[in-house]
């Protein structure tokens, strides 16, 4: 897609969950090229916006359209499929799992089901393919010294790289990102923050949720503030962070 062109439409979306209103007609987009973020504080429904985006959940009422394509229907594979990967909030590792079979796991998704018994259905050359693929993503990550590490020898900081390397290895358009940087040493945040600036140099648009406002002030292009359920504002990470109304979200949260 052109730099610029619309990539994500959420068009007043809203999900119940019985008498809650977890998203309540929440409007905003995301463009190519762009480092977004959904801020606010806990319970405001920015995990569950990130479900409503990938398909995990789907919408009571609203749109949401990926590159021009209404997916609103569509499941979690499908999405997928179409060019958008998502990482969650608590970590999704094999911790048993070496760092290339962690990442190999990523890039099924773009050679069969998406599945690991898809996987093991590999012939020899796909397993090839896979496994190449996923030491170039390693190494776009700057994880490509010791692919057969296990990923739960990693620190939290790795822990959360590597999961970033898988969902690229399913070569997406559009990178959805839940927490990245929660719990992280002020360093970790650091080499996290570096990595996703290259990689919006490289092309890959990112959408990410993140609490910590501090965070996502020198490294986004624009935030978007979700609280108790609803859009509060949007801009410049100096505006937003200058607006009063987000000040006190925050102090409420
Ligand atoms: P955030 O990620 O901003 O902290 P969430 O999206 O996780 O917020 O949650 C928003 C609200 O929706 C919370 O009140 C939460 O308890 C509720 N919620 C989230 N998922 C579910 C679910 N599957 N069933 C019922 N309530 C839910
Ligand atoms: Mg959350």
């Amino acid at each position: 897609p052109e730099p610029g062109s619309l990539m994500l439409e959420v068009d007043k979306v809203v999900k119940r969950f019985g008498g809650l209103v977890a998203v309540n007609e929440v409007d905003f987009t995301v463009r190519t090229g762009e480092i977004v973020a959904l801020i606010g504080p806990n319970g405001a429904g920015k995990s569950t916006m990130f479900n409503l985006i990938s398909g995990v959940l789907s919408p009571t009422e609203g749109r949401v359209r990926f590159l021009g394509q209404d997916i609103t229907s569509y499941g979690p594979r499908r999405i997928a499929s179409l060019g958008l990967s998502r990482t969650f909030q608590h970590v999704k590792l094999r911790p048993t799992m070496s760092l290339i079979d962690n990442v190999m796991l990523g890039a099924y998704r773009r050679t069969s089901s998406g599945f690991l018994a898809g996987a093991l259905r590999l012939n020899q050359a796909e397993e090839r393919r896979a496994r190449h693929e996923a030491m170039r993503q390693l190494r776009r990550c700057g994880l490509g010294d010791n692919p057969h590490e296990l990923a739960g020898n990693l620190a939290l900081g790795q822990q959360r790289i590597l999961e970033i390397a898988r969902a690229l290895a399913a070569d997406p358009a559009l990178l959805l990102l839940d927490e990245p940087a929660a719990g992280l040493r002020r360093l970790e945040k650091k080499a996290l923050a570096d990595l996703l600036r290259s990689l919006r140099g490289e092309g890959v648009t990112i959408l990410l949720v993140e609490h910590d406002m501090e965070f996502v002030m020198d490294l986004v292009d624009r935030i978007v503030v979700m609280e108790f359920g609803s859009k509060l504002t949007e801009g410049l990470p100096a505006d937003v962070r200058a607006d009063k109304r987000v000040q006190d979200a925050y102090l409420g949260g």
